[in-house]
């Protein structure tokens, strides 16, 4: 079975600047790099688990989503990283009814989990949004990790096993510390 890192995109991968869908928006946070460097390097397959409500809202099309992953895909092979897949959520409860892709729903991470044959309890997700913490604490993978500015000391949270960190680079130690403790 596969290890996977499992990555929100917008303010994870890039700055979220609410509904980005133009390459030349796009500003990569600081450390992502060298974050998915580590897990590539320790047999991690890397997955993007985005939900993308602008298509529902008429912001961008499913063409301007899928132009800019390939964009943001060719970027990170420039920097040796591999994304194995980017699955999107393009709808809106309130648009178009209830679907089970939008996290914190786990449909995305479902459909990863078997088309990559991934053990969950070797895995984990790191996001910037609590959906997105809710979304890997119920597909039940190991390592639920918020990033979020507002949080300023890093906590180990022993009742929902996540990692709470105020930047990606906060992160770096303590993910070195939990894939070592893996096998
Ligand atoms: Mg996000
Ligand atoms: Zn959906």
């Amino acid at each position: 079975m596969n290890r996977a890192l499992f990555l929100d995109r917008d303010g994870i991968i890039n700055v979220d600047k609410h509904y980005l869908y133009k390459p030349e928006e796009v500003e990569f946070i600081p450390g992502i790099f060298e974050l998915c460097q580590l897990f590539q390097d320790n047999g991690f397959i890397i997955i993007v688990v985005t939900n993308q409500s602008g298509i529902a809202r008429g912001y961008y099309t499913e063409e301007d989503f899928q132009r800019l992953t390939q964009w943001i895909t060719n970027a990170f092979t420039t920097h040796h990283i591999h994304l194995s897949a980017t699955y999107h959520c393009p709808h809106h409860p309130s648009i178009t009814g209830e679907c089970e892709c939008r996290k914190p729903k786990i449909g995305m991470l479902k459909q990863a989990i078997k088309r990559f044959n991934i053990d969950p309890k070797q895995s984990l997700m790191i996001g910037d949004k609590l959906s997105d913490i809710e979304a890997a604490s119920n597909a039940g993978l190991k390592l639920p990790v918020l990033v979020n500015e507002k949080s300023t000391v890093e906590s180990l949270q022993p009742a929902t096993q996540s990692l709470i960190v105020p930047s990606l680079k906060a992160a770096l130690p303590p993910l070195k510390r939990w894939i070592n403790d893996l096998d």
